[in-house]
């Protein structure tokens, strides 16, 4: 040991400076020497304007009037010969974004009550009012970023639960949430290509991905409610968009497309309330056993009165009904919990190529259309209570 400790000595000593180092340039303690110091115009949001909160440009940030979406400013302490040069670079990109998104939405209603936020995978577009979130006010701007850091965490959630690689996903997906129908009228059919001026919401489920919506406070009333809707929606556009890239709600296969959909609606913001029917189909806030389902759907297996999987399983998405809503939901809650998300993915991939759907549930897994009921009635006795959960 000491021997060891002489040797580290030594070489300690041989190693070392031989001659004297030329002294350092003093550095600024201000901005260590880099030229930059942070805006201090964006307070505690700061950390959430940057690319590592999933930020890459915000409306809000661009329109700094002391940073102009640099988010830093010159050090008055120090001269340093990059600085100017790094802030007009992230000030021009900033600008450049911003009136690309002026142009290409806000030039459609031609009036400007858009904020925007580009983050590493969504384009989100908010006009939504300031709102209570959990015991906090916040402002339009804080629910923007919001918003789209919900949407991250969603396709976080969307590739953990599937199992899939990142590069599976690699669509950017534009949502836009507008407070007034009048906006959303203007953008979901010039945005998706489709529907009427009359809708709540509107999707287009590739190859571009686009969901737009108001906030109809008759069905959604909260903040909450519009958590739930925007995750309902845009789940349909990543399973869409799962490769291989197809919306399975018009191939009989409503039960995946919706199931899926309630399932992330239930495990995100705990309960489902959103449906695609036909808009004139369905009253503003209607809904089923108050999107608890579970137990809803322990009540009728014990009753007797589930549907058959054979009768789910052959309808689209705006065929189902309240019923076979909350079943699409159990059906998905079972195969995932189950079974794994894994199984589930190949079920999905094996239904895109077109395989009919009793000869992919007899590859995964190896049931038939009708012993699919067997097994899920029976977890359904076993996992799901008749009670509300409190
Ligand atoms: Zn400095
Ligand atoms: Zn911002
Ligand atoms: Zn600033
Ligand atoms: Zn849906």
């Amino acid at each position: 040991m000491r021997k060891l400790l002489l040797l580290l000595l030594w070489l300690g000593w041989s190693c070392g400076p031989s001659v004297a180092q030329e002294p350092a340039a003093p550095v600024c303690r201000t901005c260590t020497s880099t030229g930059l110091v942070p805006c201090s115009k964006h307070a505690k949001l700061l950390p959430r304007e940057q690319p590592t909160a999933d930020c890459l440009q915000c409306s809000v940030a661009t329109e700094c009037k002391a940073c102009a979406g640099a988010l830093a400013v010159d050090c008055k302490q120090c001269e340093h010969p990059g600085a100017a040069g790094e802030l007009q670079r992230r000030q021009e990109l900033a600008r450049q974004w911003l009136d690309e998104r002026r142009q290409k939405i806000d030039a459609l209603t031609k009036r400007e009550p858009f904020l925007h936020l580009r983050s590493t995978n969504f384009d989100v577009v908010s006009a939504l009012k300031a709102a209570t979130v959990g015991k906090d006010k916040v402002d339009p701007h804080v629910r923007l970023h919001l918003f789209a850091e919900r949407l991250e965490a969603l396709r976080v959630l969307f590739l953990q639960t599937f199992e899939l690689p990142p590069t599976d996903l690699r669509e950017r997906h534009l949502v836009c949430l507008s407070d007034e129908a009048k906006d959303h009228a203007v953008l979901g059919p010039q945005l998706t290509g489709m529907g009427t001026a009359n809708s709540v919401g509107l999707k287009l489920m590739g190859p571009q991905y686009v969901y737009s919506m108001w906030q109809d406070r008759r069905s959604l009333p909260d903040d909450e409610a519009v958590h739930r809707n925007v995750v309902h929606h845009v789940t349909h556009l990543l399973l869409s968009e799962m490769p291989p890239g197809l919306f399975l709600g018009n191939k009989k296969l409503g039960w995946i497309d919706e199931g899926v959909a309630h399932w992330f609606e239930d495990k995100v913001v705990g309960k489902c309330t959103n449906f695609c029917f036909e808009e004139v189909l369905l009253l503003a806030g209607a809904g089923f056993q108050g999107g608890k389902w579970r137990p809803a759907v322990r009540k009728l297996v014990d009753e007797g009165k589930a549907p058959t999987f054979a009768s789910v399983a052959v309808r689209n998405t705006d065929e189902l009904t309240f019923v076979e809503h909350a079943f699409a939901f159990a059906y998905v809650d079972f195969l995932l919990t189950a079974h794994g998300g894994a199984k589930f993915r190949d079920l999905v991939r094996l239904c895109k190529r077109d395989q009919p759907l009793r000869e992919a549930l007899h590859s995964v897994y190896g049931w038939s259309v009708l012993s699919f009921d067997e097994v899920f009635l029976t977890w359904v006795k076993a996992n799901y209570s008749a009670l509300p959960a409190r």
